[in-house]
């Protein structure tokens, strides 16, 4: 959008965006949305074959033009601007048609189909501009709509609002945000550029402007997460109505169809009568207000008052200046190009004067080219009232030839609400398809990871733990043990020798040939010999405490002697 360029700084640094910093246009997920659905429209069915095998690049065409705001500013970029309008479109054609490699062009599988597919995007997307600007973003104003959070006023602004449906787009409509796959022929859209007196235009800035819708297209993704819901809140007419409301996406691809059967037409040397391809008001429609035909109408936001707006959406655009160094003044309107009766009785016609100035082609200017042609009367409508429109055979394409006379008529209801008068068929209310109730994003996140450095974490060294080693008493003799004979009455039983170092647990030793072989301590401590045995019922015991590192081993005995006897009858 042209009027958008500097108001969007879209969150560049979320996801995998890239040229943090850079400004953009918006709305490019519902650009591409209406250039997706534009083939439903479509009259010609090998055309329709063709975008229906190459919707990658007719969506890259669609968001091909505001691509060139991100980069305008280096050298060579400035070509966003340009890839709006009929002027590049017909450059653009002309550089297909002048190819001789490109075989049938109606093959959907030829070498230049996906070509073809983006140059259908890229007049898909001026065709939605003007949709949009003209009746989608002033029927917001007419429903006192705006989102913009003071959090998040570098992306959505009071100016437009493309970004705010983009939300929409994606969070309760699922519309994809893959990225774009890359321009099919920079040769040809240098030869394009350069046709209609662009040869500033370059390459790389082209290639680098693609490359940033990708990242916008992922970052918008990230957006909607946190504002598809709050947008839907704050916009609720916006929200159920960007398909269906006038301007919107089926109105923008009903419009961009009938420009698509244009150009093919004229891409294959065939060219077909220029036509209206949409109206608003649309045909047979009753409950149109009576007042507010006399609102200032602008583009965008500045205005309102989208009701009262007659408007066709033409296949072609009439006369513009075909390269931009042509002095040559764009010729007026012809007169009766497009006009407004009342009807009354036995379809009696009476002219409504047109307000001056009207009709003209709107939004914007004729310069480059422009599909959209307004009629407002000089003042506000009778009510229960069917008027009728014309665009006539006077009206003329860039080419010369006469439109195909279209006609078509609404009805008044009464008062500035439009209420249905008596003889009015029921009105039903049509809101968009999927738009109640509002779902969280369904649709799998396809973007590509943002891979950062693994994060180099040094290891926590924790400082070791430093114990006394745990060491033997240290060693101060060698003998390890001292033979100690035992002596024992005769007729003793359950003799037994036990040894225990001091401190630690006593241990039984085996007595052989009257004598035991003690372990004796090796670092200084004492060892407890102790002899048991029971001897006339009684037990004895005997006792002996060696020293560490004895060396007394013939000097070592442990006796029990038997007790005394005693007399009976004592006990
Ligand atoms: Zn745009």
């Amino acid at each position: 959008m042209r009027k958008l360029v500097g108001t969007m700084v879209v969150g560049c640094c979320l996801g995998a965006a890239v040229l943090c910093g850079t400004a953009s246009g918006a709305g490019i997920v519902t650009h591409a949305w209406m250039a997706d659905d534009a083939r439903a429209y479509v009259e010609h069915p090998a055309l329709r074959a063709l975008l229906d095998a190459n919707r990658a690049q007719l969506r890259s065409g669609a968001v091909y033009p505001d691509s060139g705001y991100v980069v305008s500013n280096r050298p060579g970029g400035d070509y966003g601007e340009e890839a709006h309008w009929p002027r590049f479109v017909e450059g653009y054609v002309a550089r297909i048609r002048a190819r001789t490699d490109c075989g049938d062009l109606q093959s959907p599988t030829g070498p230049c189909a996906p070509e073809i597919a983006h140059l259908l995007g890229a007049a898909a997307h001026g065709m939605g501009d003007e949709s949009w600007d003209w009746l989608m973003e002033p029927a917001s104003v007419d429903h006192g709509e705006t989102y913009a959070p003071a959090s998040a006023s570098s992306i959505f602004g009071t100016g437009g609002t493309e970004a705010q449906m983009d939300m929409i787009a994606i969070g309760r409509h699922h519309r994809p945000t893959s990225p774009v796959p890359p321009l099919p022929s920079i040769p040809d859209l240098l030869g394009a550029y350069a046709d209609i007196g662009r040869p500033d235009v370059l390459a790389q800035p082209q290639v680098e402007g693609n490359a940033f819708s990708g990242g916008q297209l992922s970052a918008e993704r990230a957006l909607a997460a946190l504002h598809a819901g709050p947008v839907a809140a704050a916009m609720p007419w916006s929200a159920t109505h960007m398909i269906v409301g006038p301007g919107g996406v089926r109105w923008a691809a009903k419009a961009i169809a009938g420009s698509f059967d244009s150009i093919w037409g004229r891409l294959l040397g065939a060219p077909i009568p220029a036509r209206v391809a949409n109206v608003h008001p649309a045909e047979g429609q009753v409950g149109l207000p009576t007042t507010g035909w006399t609102h200032d109408v602008g583009p965008g936001t500045r205005t309102g008052a989208a009701t009262t707006r007659i408007v066709a959406a033409l296949s072609d655009s009439p006369p513009f200046r075909r390269v931009t160094t042509d002095a040559t003044p764009i010729p007026a309107l012809p007169a009766g190009a497009m006009t407004l009766a009342q009807v009354g009785p036995g379809d009696s016609e009476t002219v409504v004067p047109a307000r001056s100035g009207f009709p003209r082609l709107v939004p914007y200017g004729p310069d480059a080219g422009e599909h959209l042609l307004d009629l407002q009367p000089a003042s506000d409508l009778e009510p229960c009232t069917t008027y009728r429109v014309r665009v006539t055979a006077n009206l003329v394409d860039a080419a010369g030839a006469p439109f195909v006379p279209k006609t078509w008529t609404f009805r008044t209801g009464t008062g500035a609400g439009g209420a249905a008068c008596p003889d009015d068929p029921p009105l039903t209310e049509e809101l968009d398809p999927l738009s109640a109730p509002y779902e969280e994003i369904a649709e799998p996140h396809v973007d590509p990871p943002v891979v950062d450095p693994p994060l180099v974490v040094p290891p926590v060294v924790d400082p070791p733990v430093t114990k006394p080693p745990k060491t033997d008493p240290p060693v101060v003799c060698r003998t390890t043990s001292v033979r100690v004979a035992v002596r024992v009455p005769r007729g003793a039983t359950k003799v037994a020798v036990t040894s225990r170092v001091s401190g630690g647990r006593a241990v039984k030793l085996r007595i052989e040939k009257g004598s035991v072989t003690v372990p004796l301590s090796r670092t200084g401590k004492k060892t407890k010999v102790t002899l048991t045995a029971r001897v006339s019922r009684r037990t004895r015991t005997a006792t002996r405490t060696l020293p560490s590192c004895t060396t007394k081993t013939k000097a070592t005995s442990l006796v029990v002697t038997a007790p005394k006897a005693k007399k009976k009858g004592k006990r």
